[in-house]
């Protein structure tokens, strides 16, 4: 059967393919004291709201600034609504079904272009849910596994929305230093804008190689293999997740003695 160049079936298909990456590390799950009492955060967008209902002890324990939100802002009895204004209805209701499920369920539909991954990203990345951030950097290597490219807004946009050492800008780099030959560098670094080109140019360095040649024999195939293995070591982020961890240990043990 042919497989049309694209299509949106054979896309999905492949990110479903792709979705689940190795990772060296266990996921963390939420304690039984975690399902304590219910929070409503209301997520704003324009003129529409939704509201969703959240055990407020799993929030806190997947993220550190709702923690800190709540045990700043929010006293035993006070009616617990948390706003939340600058993000997407869309990208807290993966973060809804992830809590629940454990995948950012509409994101499989959804993500199929660059920009919803990216929102769930940033939202991961200001809220510190670094769980979720590495299923959202997950999502951009199985769109770009699923499309076979990366769009040249998607570039500008992550370069404008992420800081400097994001995880998701060295995939982005890695890439193109893994696995794009380009004849017409000009052309080519007048799209990427100067920041994306001159990581291009560091990251080739750093390895030696000479970017823009291609990956050589390398097949398809075996780059992904070897993306696949060491994502987890490359990209994703247990360093905040392990501190989170440390603490919630330290607060378990602090209120056993009271
Ligand atoms: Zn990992």
């Amino acid at each position: 059967m042919a497989s049309g160049s694209g299509s949106e079936t054979t896309d999905l298909a492949s990110i479903d393919n792709h979705w689940k990456f190795p990772c060296n590390h266990d996921a963390a799950e939420p304690p039984a004291t975690a399902y304590d009492r219910i929070t409503t955060i209301k997520v704003s967008e324009g003129s529409t709201s939704r509201e969703f209902l959240v055990y407020r002890g799993v929030l806190c324990f997947h993220s550190e600034l709702f923690k800190r939100a709540f045990n700043s802002n929010f006293k035993e009895g006070d009616l617990d609504v948390y706003e939340v204004t600058d993000y997407k209805i869309v990208t807290f209701e993966m973060f809804y079904n992830w809590i629940n499920t454990g995948i950012p369920t509409i994101g499989l539909k959804q993500m199929d272009k660059y920009y919803q991954a990216l929102d769930l990203y940033i939202f991961t990345d200001f809220y510190t849910i670094p769980s979720l951030k590495n299923c959202a950097i997950e999502a951009h290597m199985c769109v770009y596994l699923g499309k076979r490219a990366t769009d040249l807004t998607s570039i500008k946009a992550i370069y404008e929305r992420t800081p400097e050492n994001s995880p998701l800008r060295k995939l982005l780099v890695d890439i193109r230093v893994d696995w794009y030959s380009f004849k017409t560098l000009k052309t080519f670094v007048a799209g990427w804008g100067f920041d994306f080109a001159a990581d291009i140019i560091e990251a080739s360095r750093a390895r030696s190689v000479v970017p823009g040649v291609g990956s050589g024999d390398m097949t398809r195939d075996q780059w992904t293999k070897r993306m696949r293995g060491d994502f987890c070591t490359r990209y994703h982020d247990h360093t905040v997740l392990e501190s989170v961890d440390q603490k919630d240990v330290d607060a378990d043990s602090q209120m056993e003695t009271d």
